[in-house]
């Protein structure tokens, strides 16, 4: 860090191995990977806490931990996530509407500022210092170790049987979500997903109006509960979670128009997630499809709505990408994920700009490009359109750098 204060060239910081980000690194810029920093340094069972160094992989220190019957709370949905890395965005998963962000379980950490000087906060230590660093990308200094919270639970023996719902029309979709959000019971995980594919130029006549073909609306809502599995459901989960390993492996490979299908298939299988299964697989069920059947170019934004104007930020988003699709043509597919959001960070940056300390519900949009790409002056009135109802709506951006 002190070597390259002086230098032009930004430093960046980066978690894991891999720079798959597509982006070639200009030579004269430094990269600091945290890629061996990557040890589980201590469990203390009795605070049930773990340290950790910040390019330790989540999901290794779940498994360490689940050898003594603990867990992580908070785990991003692909392997690799460091801690570190998860720690410099906030963190969300789709336990966040009991546990909040993965930054709500962070005891304290260690770190090296912009000047080199390494330094400790926490929780109940130069918290100040502590909230500019969490959620900061890398840009307040580097995380170089944590302490973390962890909670009482076998991931690999906790059984989890779906509730979905399945919607055609999207305000049902949206009352439905808003409902579960606010009353979650007992749910050990929840999302909901929204898919709204470009109309084709095509229609029809139906009775005195014109039907476009075409078009698919479609939402579903899943709330996973704690359940017994009997032997039957347990042999459908070996084999649903084989097809789905398969989908997985066969969509990363398939690419181009042809590889369509399969992607889309493997996105379904996501949609229709197995009615009963571990803890352990649920959290990781869009690993095995999604990411595969997730690539191409799209427009994503994440945002954190205070639940009293839930509905209408989802309703001024989803009509502000429509709008633009609608206009200009530039995006095909529009999809939206959303779930609960009880953290008591957010809740804290809330009080400091002096607004109510409202539960979240954070409302994530992809909006897929078409080939010809998103123009410049296009993407900065997609910007600023963004930018005014998070304003307006006391809603704020989640920058995942996902
Ligand atoms: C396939 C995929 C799935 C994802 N799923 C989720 C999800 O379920 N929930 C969610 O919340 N997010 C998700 N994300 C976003 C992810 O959490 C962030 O991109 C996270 O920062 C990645 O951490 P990393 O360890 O890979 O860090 P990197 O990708 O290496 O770095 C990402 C950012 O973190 C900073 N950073 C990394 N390490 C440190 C450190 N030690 N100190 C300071 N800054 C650091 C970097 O400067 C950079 O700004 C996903 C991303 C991908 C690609």
């Amino acid at each position: 860090m002190r070597d390259s204060r002086d230098r032009a060239a930004q430093l960046m910081v980066r978690g894991g191995e891999q720079f798959d980000d597509g982006l070639a690194l200009p030579d004269q810029r430094t990269v600091v990977s945290l890629r061996r920093m990557n040890s589980v340094l201590d469990i203390n069972l009795g605070r049930r806490m773990v340290r950790v160094q910040a390019g330790a992989k989540l999901s290794d220190i779940d498994r360490r931990l689940g050898a003594h019957g603990l867990g992580l709370p908070i785990v991003g949905d692909h392997r690799d996530i460091t801690a570190g890395g998860f720690a410099s965005v906030g963190g969300v998963s789709s336990a966040s509407h009991k546990y909040g962000l993965f930054i709500d379980q962070i005891v304290d950490l260690e770190y090296v500022d912009p000047d080199g000087r390494i330094g400790t906060c926490g929780r109940n230590h130069h918290t100040e210092r502590f909230h500019r660093i969490l959620g900061a990308g890398g840009r307040a200094g580097i995380i170089t170790a944590l302490t973390l919270d962890a909670v009482d639970i076998d991931k690999d023996r906790t059984w989890l049987t779906t509730d979905a719902d399945r919607f055609l029309d999207f305000d049902s979709f949206i009352e439905h979500a808003y409902a579960e959000i606010s009353k979650p019971g007992n749910a050990a995980l929840q999302v909901g997903r929204w898919v709204d594919t470009a109309p084709l130029k095509v229609s029809r006549p139906v009775g005195a109006g014109q039907v476009q073909l075409g078009t698919v609306r479609f939402g579903q809502w899943s709330s996973l509960y704690p359940t017994t599995p009997t032997r039957s459901l347990r042999a459908r989960r070996e084999v649903g979670t084989r097809t789905r390993k398969s989908l997985g492996a066969i969509a990363s490979a398939a690419s181009g128009k042809a590889g369509m299908p399969v992607r889309n298939a493997a996105a379904g299988a996501l949609m229709f997630a197995p009615k009963v299964l571990t803890l352990r697989d649920a959290e990781y069920l869009a690993d095995t499809v999604i990411s595969s059947s997730e690539r191409g170019p799209a427009y994503r934004v994440g945002i954190f709505a205070p639940l009293a104007n839930y509905t209408s930020v989802f309703y001024r988003l989803h009509d502000l990408f429509d709008g633009h699709r609608e206009r200009t043509g530039c995006f095909t597919v529009i999809s939206a994920m959303t779930y609960g959001v009880r953290s008591k960070y957010l809740q804290a940056q809330a009080a400091a700009r002096e607004l109510p300390a409202d539960d979240h519900a954070l409302i994530t949009f992809t909006c897929r490009l078409r080939p010809s790409g998103l123009p410049s002056e296009l993407l900065r009135d997609i910007v600023s359109g963004v930018e005014e109802i998070c304003a307006s709506e006391h809603a704020l951006r989640y920058e995942s750098a996902d």
